[in-house]
């Protein structure tokens, strides 16, 4: 941790870790973390799981060479030298017919024909495209020649047997599933998906579907951050809003914990009198807390602790705050947790745009602030910065994505470029 005199938790004390400390903390606690238990879960049912053990190929892809046109199978070397004013002419000895073993090769100055997707006659080693040839009754004028090989994936050529296609960690894309189906595997080895415990605490917090008489405002953060679990692969438990009372936030937080392999509640991580986050961490056992408060803007008073394998977040109860907490600590543990590798960085696209107006931030702290893209990818992007208090959400809907002011940085000016981490 850096101790650092522009760090001050949030009683004004020396001691709050930077960005970048804290996620150094971060991951070193989370690498302690045993993997979830791998489970078997079949290939259709498999996009963004995280493979438990490394995906060989168990075939040659394509198990037969075949034609990557439509067109004429032909030995190359009967091409050699062809033009179009000094044509080679092959005979048409056959086709070969889409989802089928081709006739045997050509015989010698013969041709078959053959459709993209074919297998190539043994004895053919290349196809003619279509537009390069005059078809002419039972003979095939070739006005070019073909290499050996030209428009024909060998065998083997997109997969090869035995090689190594995906690592364990990796979470499935469309792609890859698509991949292994091509394979004939079925099923999967997955970790276990990420349990995770949701509750909001307030005395002022009332459930999102009634009525919020005065003094009292409708949860949000709940199923924003279930919403944003979800996103990252997570399986999400929502155990509605405890009070600011320790005999209704400790049990539910220890219940949570009990039951989950991450825990995250809103509201109460500062150090204010009614504030029991810090109290309810302490309590869960060990090795307790590991993070309170990080020198970032929004999002400071933000807790991280682990109660033995269980990881527990406190994020701040304002909705921008807490989003941003979520991005920066909780969606980088899911990840570990779920045995995938995580960044440092939030795992957002980024797009490069010039900044529309100056922007101030106090040095010392890293700062992030929503952004609105305008521009285009042609003409390049604009960001014009999106200001507001951090409990108005609606700062966020508005929002693109957001930009990063570093912590040695006192502002940025107009017509600077910044990065723009994009919302999905
Ligand atoms: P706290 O972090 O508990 O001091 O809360 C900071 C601010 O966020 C207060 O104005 C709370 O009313 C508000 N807040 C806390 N939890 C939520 C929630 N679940 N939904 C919306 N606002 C909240
Ligand atoms: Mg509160």
């Amino acid at each position: 941790m850096s101790d650092s005199p522009q760090h001050r938790d949030m009683l004004g004390r020396a001691g709050v870790p930077s960005l970048a400390d804290a996620v150094t903390t971060l991951h070193d606690a989370l690498s302690g973390i045993p993997p979830l238990p791998a489970e078997a879960v079949p290939l259709a049912d498999a996009r963004g799981r995280v493979l438990a053990a490394e995906v060989t190929a168990t075939e040659d892809i394509p198990p037969h060479p075949r034609s990557t046109m439509d067109g004429f199978a032909v030995r190359a070397e009967e091409t050699f030298g062809a033009s179009e004013s000094l044509p080679a002419y092959l005979r048409l000895a056959g086709e070969v017919m889409m989802g089928e073993c081709p006739p045997d090769g050509p015989p010698v100055e013969c041709c078959f024909a053959i459709a993209t997707g074919g297998l190539l006659p043994p004895g053919a080693n290349a196809v003619v495209m279509l537009e390069h040839t005059v078809p002419m009754d039972d003979m095939v004028e070739i006005t070019r020649p073909a290499a050996v090989g030209e428009n024909v994936i060998g065998r083997g050529d997109d997969v090869r047997a035995g090689e190594a296609l995906l690592a364990a960690g990796h979470r499935l894309r469309p792609q890859d599933i698509g991949l292994l189906a091509g394979l004939g595997i079925t099923e999967v080895k997955v970790h276990r998906r990420v349990r995770i415990g949701i509750f909001s605490t307030g005395d002022e917090i009332v459930p999102h579907t009634g009525a919020a008489p005065p003094g009292k405002i409708r949860d949000m953060n709940s199923i924003t951050l279930a919403a944003m679990a979800e996103e990252c692969g997570a399986e999400v438990v929502v155990y509605g809003i405890v009070r600011d009372r320790e005999d209704d936030f400790l049990p539910v937080a220890a219940q949570a914990a009990r039951e989950n392999d991450i825990v995250l509640f809103s509201g109460g991580s500062s150090v204010g009198v009614r504030d029991l986050g810090e109290k309810a961490v302490r309590r869960l056992g060990k090795p307790g807390m590991i993070l309170h408060g990080v020198a970032i803007k929004p999002g400071k008073p933000v807790i991280f602790a682990l109660a033995g394998n269980t990881a527990v977040f406190g994020m701040p109860g304002h909705p921008v705050s807490a989003a941003m907490a979520f991005r920066l600590f909780v969606a980088p543990a899911i990840r570990r947790v779920s045995g995938a590798p995580a960044a440092r960085l939030p795992e957002m696209p980024v797009v490069g745009a010039v900044l529309e107006r100056n922007i101030n931030s106090a040095p010392g702290r890293t700062d992030f602030v929503q952004a609105a893209l305008g521009g285009s990818r042609q003409q390049g992007f604009s960001a014009m910065p999106i200001l507001g208090k951090s409990g108005a959400l609606s700062t966020l809907v508005r929002a693109d994505g957001f930009f990063v002011i570093e912590e040695s940085c006192q502002g940025l000016e107009a017509g600077e470029t910044v990065e723009v981490f994009l919302y999905p």
